[in-house]
C-alpha cells in the first residue's frame, strides 16, 4: 500500500501542472451534469456507519462525522443523493448490508471472503494494513515476542483468519497466545491501556488517529495483511451498478485533486500520514547519484576521446589504405526490385589497384563489377552477398576475365551494404600450379605403368610363392606318407650315407632319425645269420643292390637295434638310378619273427605228421610185396592188378612223405652232412640203373659223359644221392618218349661240377624264377605229370646249399632243360 500511495503521490504531481488547465473545461462539464441531475427528483441511500474514528464515528449530538460522511456528504450534494446515515457496530453495520437493510457500507476492508458476501467499488479510498500496538515499554519487535501475551483484536477482524490472519501466523510459529476478542478498536486500546492485555491488534489508521489520545502507545514493527478499504454494497442489488460507478468516479476524482475535500477531510481529522507518503531517500541516494554523475562525465569524456581516436584511426587507415601494396577496393551490393544480388559496384580503391590493373581511381569508382572486371557472375555475387548479410568473412580466388589476371580475394564487409576486397594478383603463381598439373599427369601416368608393372611383379612372385608353398606342401605330404608306412624306410646317398629314415625304421632300428641322418649305412644296419655271425659288408643286401643294380630280397637274415635286440627281417632293396647313374638305394624292411613262428609250427607239423606216416606205410608196402610174392597162395590176374594199382600209390605216398620229412628237416635246421668217403661215380651209375625201368618204359636214350678218373670225395652220399636222383628222375619224368639225356660229372680243380641234360618240355619264362620255391610246378609240368608234389628241387637246393654248393639251370620251353650242380670237394659238416 505505501508503494500504491508513492505512485499516486507522483502521478497526482504529474497531473497537476496540466490539471489547470483542464480545470474550466472540467468545471464546465460537472455544472453540466449536475444542472441535468439537479432536475432530477433525488435518490436515498442507506449508508451503515460505526465508530471507528476518524474515518467515521457520531459526535455527541448523533452527527455523523469523519473522512468517510465527509466524502460521501460532497458526493451525494454533487449526485442528489438523500444520505440516511444507520449508526451501530461494525457487526451490526454488516449484518444490515448482508440483509439488504441499509445499502451501502463504509471503511470496508476487501477481503477474499467478503467479495463473496458483498458487491464493493472498484476505486480504493484508502489503504490500510494491520498494526501490533503496545506501550511504549513492551517490547515487541517481532511476532516471537507475542509468544505468551494478551491480545486483544476485533471479533470480524479482517487481520484475523484468512490466510494471513495473526492467528494463522501465530499457529504456524507454534507460539502461545490468548486472544481477547472485542467489537470496536476503542476497546482494544482501552484494554491494553488499562494493562488488562499487552497488545492490540489494529488498523494503522486508527492507530495514527489514536496517538493523541493514547500517547504511551505505539506501533511495533508487526505489520499485518495490507488491505484496501472500499464502500461494501449488499450482494446483487439492482442499484449497485449506478452506484458503484458513481462512487469510484468521484473517489477517484477526489483522490486525483490534492485540494479536494478528501484530503482536507484527511487533514482535519490527522490521517495526511496515514495516506501521505514521505519520500524517503536512501542514505545511498546521494552518492549514487554522485557516482552516477561521475560516470556520465567520464563517459562523455570517453566518447570525445573516441571519437577524437576515430577520426585519428580513420586517417589512419586512410593513409594506410592509400600506402598498402596489395589491392584494396571497397564495393556496395546492387541488388533487384526482389532484393537479389545482382551486381555491385566500386565505391572506392586505393593506388595499388590502379597501378595493378592498369584502371585510374577516376574511372574504377561507380563502374559495376561486371563492366570492370567482367565477372559480376553468380557463385561471387552469392558469396559477397554472403560476406554483407552474416559479416563472417571469407577467402576465394578467381579469375578476372578484362584482366585477364588470377586473383586471391579476401572479402570483407566494414559496413551495411558494402563489402571491401584485398586482391593479391596471383596469375604466377596459378601458371606454375598449371604447369605443376600438367606435370603432376604426365607423373601420374608414369606411375600408373610403374604401378602395373610392379602388379605383374607381384603376380609372378605370387606364383612363386604358390608354387613354394606346393612344394612345401608337397614335401610335408611326401614325409607324411613316409612316416605313416609300417615298413621301416632307409634311403642312402651314393656314398652308403643315410639320407631319409621313416618313423618305423626308427623304432625297428632304435636309431633316433636325427642321429641317423647322415651316418654310414654299415654303422646303423647290423645284420646277422641264423647263428649269430655279422654278415660281411659284401653279403648285405644293400651292397648287393648296388653292385647288381637290380632289387635284392632276402628273408633269411636278422638285424640288431642298437639296443643289441636281434630279430629277423625281410629285407629289399632298390638301387635308384637316374640317368643310368646309381644315386643311392632305398631299402624297406621289416620285422618277420611272427611269420617266423607260424612257418616254424608248420614245419613242426609237417616234421611230426610225415614221421608218423612213414610206418604205417612201410606196414602196408611190406604186406602188399608179401601178396604179390605169393607167399600166401596165388592171386588172380585182377586181383594182382589191384595190388600192383595199391602199391604203386603207397610207393608215392612214401615218397611224398619221405620228401616232406626232409623238407622240414631241412627247414628246421636238423639235417646234418655226414661226410664219408664217397665214389661219385658209382653213385650215378647206381643211380641210371635203379631208373633204368622208367628209362626203358620212356625208350629213352641215356648218354652218360663222366670223368672215370675221378677220385673218392669226401662227402655226404645219401644227400648227394637225393640231389642226382631228384634232377634224373626229373629229365625222365619231363622228357617225352624216345628223348635224349645226358648226365655229365667232372672235376674242374677242387669243384666237382655235376649236369643232367633233357630234350623235355622245358621251363616256361614266367616259371623260372620260382623253380627252387616249395610245392611249385610250371603249368606245363602239370599236364606232363600231374601226380608231381613240387618238393625235389626245393629238397636239391636245400641240400646244394648246405654242402656249400651252387645249383642253377638253363631251359627253354619245349627244347628242353640242362640242370649244373657245383660243389666244392672240400666238404664241411655244418648245421643249418
Ligand atoms: P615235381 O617234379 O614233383 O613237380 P620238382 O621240385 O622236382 O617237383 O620240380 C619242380 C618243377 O620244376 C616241376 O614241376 C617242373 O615244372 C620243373 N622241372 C624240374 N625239372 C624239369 C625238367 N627236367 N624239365 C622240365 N621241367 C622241369
Amino acid at each position: 500500500m505505501l508503494n500504491q500511495h508513492s505512485f499516486e503521490t507522483c502521478r497526482n504531481q504529474l497531473f497537476k501542472s496540466v490539471g489547470w488547465t483542464c480545470c474550466f473545461f472540467v468545471l464546465l462539464f460537472f455544472s453540466l451534469i449536475f444542472s441535468v441531475f439537479a432536475t432530477s427528483s433525488s435518490q436515498s441511500v442507506r449508508v451503515g456507519v460505526y465508530d471507528n474514528q476518524p474515518k467515521v464515528y457520531q459526535d455527541d449530538k448523533g452527527v455523523d462525522l469523519g473522512v468517510y460522511p465527509d466524502i460521501l456528504n460532497y458526493i451525494a450534494a454533487r449526485e442528489n443523493w438523500k444520505l440516511n446515515y444507520i449508526h451501530g457496530t461494525w457487526e451490526e453495520g454488516l449484518r444490515r448490508l448482508k440483509k439488504g437493510e441499509i445499502d451501502l457500507m463504509v471503511d470496508v476492508a476487501v477481503s477474499d471472503e467478503r467479495l463473496k458476501e458483498f458487491d464493493f467499488t472498484k476505486e480504493t479510498v484508502m489503504g490500510s494494513w494491520g498494526a501490533v500496538c503496545a506501550d511504549k515499554k513492551t517490547k515487541i519487535e517481532s511476532l516471537q515476542d507475542l509468544n505468551g501475551k494478551k491480545i486483544a483484536i476485533v471479533k470480524s477482524s479482517v487481520y484475523l483468519g484468512g490466510e494471513d490472519g495473526i492467528d494463522i501466523y501465530i499457529k504456524a510459529l507454534g507460539l502461545k497466545v490468548q486472544f481477547i476478542y472485542v467489537d470496536e478498536y476503542d476497546q482494544t486500546y482501552e484494554l491494553l491501556n488499562k494493562g488488562e492485555v499487552d497488545a492490540a491488534v489494529v488498523s494503522h489508521i486508527f492507530a495514527i488517529a489514536s496517538q493523541k489520545n493514547y500517547p504511551r502507545i505505539v506501533r511495533t514493527n508487526i505489520f499485518l495483511k495490507p488491505t484496501e478499504l472500499r464502500f461494501a454494497l449488499t450482494k446483487g442489488k439492482t442499484d449497485n451498478l449506478y452506484l458503484i460507478e458513481r462512487l469510484d468516479y468521484w473517489v477517484k476524482r477526489l483522490k486525483d485533486d490534492e485540494g479536494s475535500v478528501y484530503y482536507k477531510s484527511l487533514e482535519n481529522h490527522g490521517l495526511t500520514a496515514a495516506i501521505t507518503v514521505q519520500e524517503v531517500h536512501p542514505k545511498w541516494l546521494l552518492p549514487a547519484q554522485l557516482a552516477a554523475a561521475i560516470i556520465i562525465f567520464l563517459l562523455l569524456l570517453f566518447i570525445i576521446w573516441l571519437t577524437q581516436k576515430r577520426s585519428i584511426l580513420i586517417n589512419k587507415f586512410r593513409s594506410l589504405f592509400e600506402s598498402m601494396t596489395e589491392m584494396v577496393v571497397l564495393h556496395e551490393m546492387i541488388y533487384d526490385e526482389n532484393g537479389k544480388a545482382i551486381d555491385y559496384r566500386v565505391i572506392d580503391c586505393n593506388p595499388a589497384f590502379s597501378d595493378m590493373t592498369g584502371i585510374p581511381r577516376e574511372k574504377a569508382i561507380g563502374a559495376k563489377a561486371s563492366e570492370l572486371y567482367g565477372t559480376g557472375d553468380a557463385p561471387y555475387l552469392s558469396i559477397y552477398d554472403d560476406v554483407v548479410k552474416t559479416g563472417h568473412p571469407k577467402r576465394f580466388e578467381t579469375f578476372f576475365k578484362n584482366l585477364n589476371k588470377y586473383f586471391d580475394i579476401s572479402v570483407f564487409s566494414p559496413s551495411p551494404g558494402r563489402f571491401g576486397t584485398t586482391m593479391s594478383d596471383i596469375t604466377d603463381r596459378k601458371n606454375t600450379e598449371k604447369l605443376i598439373e600438367s606435370r603432376r599427369k604426365e607423373l601420374e601416368k608414369l606411375a600408373q605403368s610403374e604401378e602395373e608393372a610392379k602388379k605383374a611383379m607381384l603376380n609372378v612372385m605370387e606364383d612363386f610363392e604358390e608354387a613354394k608353398l606346393c612344394l612345401e606342401v608337397g614335401k610335408t605330404r611326401d614325409e607324411a606318407i613316409l612316416a605313416s608306412i609300417g615298413d621301416g624306410i632307409i634311403a642312402t646317398d651314393p656314398d652308403r650315407r643315410i639320407i631319409v629314415m621313416n618313423k618305423a625304421a626308427e623304432r625297428l632300428l632304435g636309431w633316433k632319425v636325427n642321429e641317423a641322418i647322415g651316418k654310414l649305412y654299415d654303422d646303423v644296419v647290423l645284420l646277422e645269420d641264423e647263428k649269430g655271425t655279422y654278415v660281411p659288408f659284401k653279403e648285405k643286401p644293400l651292397h648287393k643292390a648296388f653292385d647288381s643294380r637290380v632289387t635284392t630280397t632276402i628273408a633269411t637274415l636278422y638285424l640288431l637295434s642298437k639296443n643289441k635286440i636281434k630279430f629277423p627281417v625281410a629285407i629289399t632293396v632298390s638301387p635308384v638310378i637316374l640317368k643310368n647313374k646309381i644315386i643311392g638305394a632305398v631299402e624297406v624292411f621289416r620285422d618277420i619273427a611272427h611269420e617266423k613262428e607260424i612257418e616254424n609250427a608248420k614245419t613242426e607239423f609237417a616234421s611230426l605228421a610225415s614221421h608218423q606216416l612213414r610206418t604205417p606205410f612201410a606196414t602196408i608196402n611190406w604186406y602188399i610185396e608179401l601178396l604179390l610174392g605169393k607167399d600166401v597162395g596165388e592171386l588172380n590176374a585182377k586181383q594182382t592188378k589191384y595190388l600192383k594199382e595199391m602199391y604203386h600209390a603207397s610207393c608215392r605216398m612214401v615218397t611224398l612223405v619221405n620228401a616232406i620229412l626232409s623238407v622240414s628237416r631241412v627247414e628246421m635246421g636238423k639235417s646234418e652232412i655226414m661226410e664219408k668217403p664217397t665214389n661219385v661215380v658209382r653213385l650215378i651209375e647206381t643211380i641210371t640203373e635203379e631208373e633204368k625201368p622208367e628209362i626203358k618204359e620212356k625208350n629213352l636214350e641215356v648218354e652218360k659223359k663222366i670223368d672215370k678218373n675221378i677220385p673218392q670225395v669226401m662227402t655226404d652220399p645219401e644227400k648227394l644221392t637225393i640231389v642226382i636222383e631228384n634232377l634224373i628222375n626229373n629229365s625222365i619224368k619231363y622228357s617225352p618218349v624216345k628223348g635224349k639225356i645226358c648226365v655229365n660229372l667232372n672235376l674242374k680243380g677242387n669243384t666237382l661240377m655235376f649236369s643232367v641234360a633233357d630234350s623235355g618240355i622245358g621251363i616256361p619264362e614266367t616259371a623260372k624264377p620260382q623253380i627252387f620255391t616249395r610245392f611249385f610246378r610250371a603249368d606245363n609240368a602239370k599236364a606232363q605229370d600231374p601226380e608231381g608234389a613240387g618238393l625235389g628241387l626245393y629238397i636239391v637246393k636245400a641240400i646244394v646249399d648246405l654242402m656249400g654248393g651252387k645249383i642253377w639251370f638253363e631251359s627253354k620251353e619245349n627244347h628242353g632243360t640242362t640242370f649244373f650242380v657245383s660243389l666244392p670237394i672240400k666238404l664241411t659238416s655244418k648245421k643249418l
